[in-house]
């Protein structure tokens, strides 16, 4: 192809733009590290090629050559390579994480470099194949200067898909997957599925990527496609700014144009510019890392954080609000109320340690009922159990009549019944509103589709979902720092944060987990007065507690257990009558 040499560096640059884009998404805002960037921009690259090409043997006597129009390879390397990111994750999406991940994704690579190097009749092997000249809809595209425009539009429409994914609800599960997966299963937050199609997808941007710039040099060879190439995309997104979209055009930018600077400027010879490139790349990050770790433009800064901070809605609203939803039937006493969740013999082993054993307890409409005992005598445990984040050994969870054993966390959630950590998992890198904002349930914008299909409901569902994270916030009184960084915040004001978060998901079951210990005491009176109105709202509470005061101003019923076994059931006074429990409650 012919055309100017600025046309064609210019080109290479938008490469490493819409690679490092992608790369972005997955893993600045899902976390998730992939070295397989260029072994997807590659398959893209060679889909496109065994398509659109003549096929690679030098005979004539190809393997596959179908020669397709350069369209038919670009769509052929979309497909493919979202399946091959689609596999990838398979292991991913569940149990692989961090390091595994990063072998994970490097024996991929591996694997594309050989199967490319040595499938002959299909790839050409080490000497590569050619592509016909780029024709797109019956426009030749003949010289450089054209062919970058292309590439550009290319760079320019994956950069702002890739931001408005990044700032979707869609963006922040992503974002919420990164910081905690517990947390946002407990929720009712699938993480799976999101994690896997931001594998696929952001695999078809580097294919699709792959297969234009294939087009655009009209050839492909396995060397194009180094280790070399996809460490440097992620010194690319750790310069720029995980989580940032912006700052990874940026960087992409600098880095991309460094190359022929070091060309040109007569420093170095053009063959001692390669490596010092190497070395002035590992200088950059390096001084990157010790200076600025979050990367030229850290998450939240610039346009790409998707909202200012000065535009968070929501007008207070008294916690008194709780009790209007759904009054108690006048004169109906709790002891008689509806049976909400039976927790029947529930038993669970931990190599030889008894956590529970045989624990049953019922929950009744509108009732707080404390589960107390000593440290370590089960009681998150039994909260673990009943909301499947632990399967039992023995026993059953029944949740209005239906059992729910075996179901995980975030249908558990979905289903109403919802917790609150005794270690509280904060996400501690989004904001406080965006920490709440999470709870809130049935979000249009948490389908990738429906980011892209149906806007205008997204746009619309998300000022919702903001005045009911605000709201919360209010609730708890935590609506002064609705825009700080949850890591910014002190404990007691993280606990608030996720108190906020639990009342978003709006479930009618709360299992609550020592939410008022190392809080201040005007904070604890708060989330007290809260408890209290919830109940009187009629949801069904269940409340670990250390705090005699706090359990004595809330329960209607104690449920008290020690070494994995319920030692004892009853009103406060039948409780603190007993000698032997007191003994032990205090004891600790
Ligand atoms: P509590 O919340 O009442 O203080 P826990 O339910 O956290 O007590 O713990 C009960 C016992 O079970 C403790 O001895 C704890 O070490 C043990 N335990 C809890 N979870 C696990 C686990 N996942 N693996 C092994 N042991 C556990
Ligand atoms: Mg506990």
């Amino acid at each position: 192809m012919a055309g100017s040499y600025l046309a064609d560096l210019a080109s290479q640059v938008t490469f490493l733009i819409a690679l490092t884009v992608s790369l972005n998404l997955l893993l600045g805002f899902a976390g998730q590290m992939s070295l397989a960037t260029a072994a997807f921009y590659g398959l893209g690259a060679y889909t496109c090629a065994v398509l659109t090409g003549q096929g690679a043997s030098l005979t004539g006597q190809s393997l596959f050559a179908p020669q397709l129009p350069f369209v038919g390879g670009l769509v052929g390397a979309v497909l493919v390579t979202f399946a091959a990111g689609l596999i990838v994750a398979a292991p991913a999406a569940r149990r692989v994480r961090g390091d595994y991940l990063i072998l994970l994704t490097l024996a991929f690579h591996f694997l594309f470099v050989t199967v490319t190097s040595t499938w002959v009749d299909l790839t050409g092997g080490p000497n590569g194949m050619m592509l016909p000249p780029l024709s797109l809809f019956g426009f030749e595209i003949t010289t450089t200067d054209q062919a970058f425009w292309m590439v550009l539009a290319w760079a320019i429409a994956v950069s702002l898909i890739c931001w408005r994914i990044g700032a979707s609800p869609f963006g922040r599960i992503l974002r919420g997957v990164r910081e905690d997966e517990v947390a946002l299963q407990a929720l009712g937050k699938p993480t799976v599925w999101p994690k896997s199609l931001t594998f696929g997808f952001t695999a078809a941007i580097a294919g699709a990527t792959g297969a234009v710039s294939a087009a655009y040099m009209q050839f492909v060879a396995p060397t194009t496609y180094s280790l070399d190439l996809a460490i440097l995309v992620a010194a690319c997104v750790a310069l720029g700014g995980a989580g940032n979209i912006v700052g990874s055009v940026i960087a992409a930018v600098m880095i991309g144009s460094l190359r022929p600077l070091l060309e040109n400027t007569g420093l170095f010879s053009s063959d001692t510019a390669v490596p010092w490139q190497t070395v002035i790349y590992g200088v950059i990050l390096v001084l990157c890392m010790v200076f600025r770790p979050a990367g030229l433009l850290p998450e939240g800064i610039g346009f790409a954080s998707g909202r200012s901070r000065k535009t968070l809605p929501g007008e207070p609203r008294n916690v008194v609000d709780l009790k209007r939803t759904e009054k108690a039937a006048p004169g109906s006493k709790r002891g008689d109320a509806e049976i909400v969740v039976e927790v029947r013999g529930l038993s669970k082993t931990f190599g030889g340690l008894k956590a529970a054993q045989n624990v049953s307890f019922n929950l009744r409409k509108g009732e707080i009922v404390a589960l107390i005992g000593p440290n370590g005598a089960g009681k998150s445990t039994i909260f673990n159990l009943m909301t499947g984040a632990i399967c039992p050994d023995e026993g059953d969870v029944v949740l209005r009549g239906r059992s729910i054993l075996g179901e995980d966390p975030c249908r558990v959630a979905n289903l109403g019944m919802a917790r609150y950590f005794q270690h509280v998992r904060i996400l501690e890198g989004l904001t406080a509103i965006d920490n709440v904002a999470l709870g809130v349930p049935d979000q249009a914008g948490e389908k990738l589709s429906r980011v892209f299909l149906s806007p205008v409901a997204v746009a619309r569902r998300e000022r919702e979902v903001q005045v009911e994270a605000m709201h919360q916030l209010h609730n708890v009184g935590a609506a002064g720092y609705a825009g700080e960084t949850a890591r910014d915040l002190a404990f007691g004001q993280q606990k608030l944060i996720a108190f906020a978060r639990l009342l978003a998901t709006g479930a009618d079951v709360l299992l609550l987990d020592e939410p008022t210990s190392g809080v201040d005491p005007r904070s604890a009176e708060q989330i007290i007065e809260l408890v209290r109105a919830l109940a009187q709202a009629g949801k069904t509470i269940c409340i670990v507690e250390h705090s005699l005061h706090v359990v004595s101003e809330l329960a209607d019923r104690i449920v008290f257990m020690d070494a994995g076994a319920v030692v004892g059931e009853g009103t406060v006074a039948e409780i603190t009558g007993r000698q032997d429990l007191v003994e032990l409650y205090f004891g600790t």
